[in-house]
């Protein structure tokens, strides 16, 4: 199996990159905050818990999303790999990955970081929110939390990652498609 994180902060351009993945590659997306955003709109109980975080701009506690990313791998047997986009983001999260992964025979291949500075976030957020109606977007003090959330519990684990050899900075400024040539360029030889 070819198992990726796709890794980076909020505005990295995780998202649109694991949809030119999917259609180039065959794997499995999963995006906690699309899972998330989903059990939102259903307004599950799960997803009433989880928008008064979200809107804040906090985590979503970890056995939360871990529980979700379970039964999504339980539900895809026949994958041939997983782009994990928006997972791990703790520690706890990473651990916890490893195990499923370990019950299913396989593991993490790679994790591919996208590196784009704090301005451009900021600005690709708030264009974001204007389109996409989305209200984490649309608040500077709510997207300044994430991306505090973001260096404080997340960019920590891409040592866990480091230490094994499998951690890959990519430049996440360009355009889509060249910014999709340099992940291409590390996974090819791979996969
Ligand atoms: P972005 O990367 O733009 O912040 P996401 O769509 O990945 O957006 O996540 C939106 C929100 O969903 C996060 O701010 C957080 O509240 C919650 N969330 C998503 N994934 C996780 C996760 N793995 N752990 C905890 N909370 C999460």
């Amino acid at each position: 199996m070819f198992n990726l994180i796709l890794f980076g902060p909020p505005g990295a351009g995780k998202g649109t990159q694991s949809e030119l993945l999917i259609s180039n590659y065959s794997l499995v997306h999963l995006s906690t905050g699309d899972i998330l955003r989903s059990e939102v709109a259903a307004k599950s109980e799960l997803g009433i818990r989880a928008k008064e975080l979200m809107d804040r701009g906090d985590l979503v506690p970890d056995e939360v999303v871990i529980g979700m990313i379970k039964s999504k791998l339980e539900a895809n047997p026949d994958a041939s790999g997983f782009i994990f986009d928006g997972f791990p983001r703790t520690a706890a999260q990473a651990e916890a990955l490893d195990g499923l992964l370990t019950d299913l025979q396989t593991s993490i291949t790679m994790m591919i970081a996208l590196e784009v500075s704090e301005e451009e976030l900021i600005n690709r957020l708030l264009n974001r929110g204007k389109e996409s109606g989305r209200s984490d977007d649309q608040d500077k003090s709510i997207i300044l939390n994430r991306i505090e959330e973001y260096r404080l519990k997340t960019e920590p684990i891409k040592d866990h990652y480091a230490a094994q050899n499998k951690f890959h900075p990519v430049e996440g400024i360009g355009s889509i498609d060249d910014i999709f040539d340099r992940i291409s360029a590390v996974i090819d030889p791979v996969i």
